[in-house]
């Protein structure tokens, strides 16, 4: 059996600097909680909780001097304002780059656009960006929908994970749409470039074996996606979330495995992937 690695896969820089920020004020300064999951990763999320991370969803669930954290996806301006407010002690794990999709909501919105957000709109980063619109934006997938126009026009932002040629093409079909009837239709692609990355070694990694699989939570919307652009390449697909699900009939069909895995995936799972496939290999070349 062969088993090759995406080039790039696993943990982003924007989920591994949020969990090193949130050890390193656990080990200094204690206990804290954590607004919503750290990452949509069950295991990351158990194991900061054996270290004294809790997760709250709500602020009324965080104790008076205690410390809260925001996730790497952010949160709304009236967030921050709140944690202010109530004399909290803030670690703010935003990822830079989530940080400049909701700079970006904000100052299109001062320029007199109305802000169109491809995306989940139940997603917590897309609601964490809509909240830096100040009422302006809206989230919508479907370029069908009702779009009110700003006194500047109109302005397309991305949830970060979203595929950047999906974008372009959801971008394509709005400017046609709004051609002669906007002043502007503004386009800025606010789609992390590690997602990307992700998408386009797994593409590669296609090419080379006979089925892929996808590690990473189900809650996890770059894992999902991931898994979808897996599948688009015409190979099976199987997305798990620890080795425990790796089906035996899998291992009987293909001698050639790629593994890849999403953004919020940490080292220790896929390890555990790639190791039971290595045992696997190893059993079957025993039995031959
Ligand atoms: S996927 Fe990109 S935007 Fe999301 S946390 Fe990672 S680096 Fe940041």
């Amino acid at each position: 059996m062969t088993i090759l690695k995406a080039k790039v896969l696993g943990f982003c820089g924007g989920v591994r600097r949020a969990v090193q920020m949130i050890e390193t004020e656990l080990a200094e300064r204690g206990p804290l909680h954590t607004l919503g999951a750290i990452v949509h990763n069950a295991h990351v999320v158990d194991a900061l909780a054996a270290k004294g991370a809790r997760m709250a969803t709500d602020l009324d669930e965080v104790p008076e001097h205690g410390t809260v954290a925001i996730t790497a996806h952010g949160a709304g301006e009236d967030v921050f304002a709140e944690i202010e407010r109530r004399g909290l002690r803030l670690v703010d794990t935003t990822c830079p780059i989530v940080r400049r999709a909701q700079e970006t909501a904000a100052h299109l919105v001062e320029e007199g656009f109305s802000v169109v957000l491809y995306g989940e709109a139940e997603h917590p980063e897309v609601r964490g960006i809509l909240s830096w619109t100040r009422g302006q934006g809206m989230a919508t997938q479907s370029p069908d929908v009702e779009i009110p126009i700003g006194e500047r026009g109109i302005a397309l932002i991305a949830q970060t994970t979203k595929n950047p040629t999906r974008f372009a093409e959801f971008a394509q079909t709005i400017v046609r749409r709004f051609v002669g009837t906007a002043p502007e239709v503004r386009i800025i692609d606010t789609t992390c470039p590690e997602t990307g990355r992700r998408y386009q070694a797994a593409k590669e990694l296609a090419d080379a074996v006979d089925a892929l699989i996808v590690v990473g939570s189900r809650t996890s919307a770059n894992t999902r996606k991931l898994a979808e652009t897996c599948r688009e390449t015409g190979i099976p697909t199987h997305h798990i979330e620890s080795a425990d699900e790796i089906d035996d009939r899998w291992l009987e069909e293909t001698s050639r495995f790629g593994v890849t895995a999403g953004a919020s995936t940490p080292d220790d799972v896929i390890n555990a992937v790639v190791r039971r496939l290595v045992d696997a290999g190893a059993a079957e070349r025993n039995r031959g």
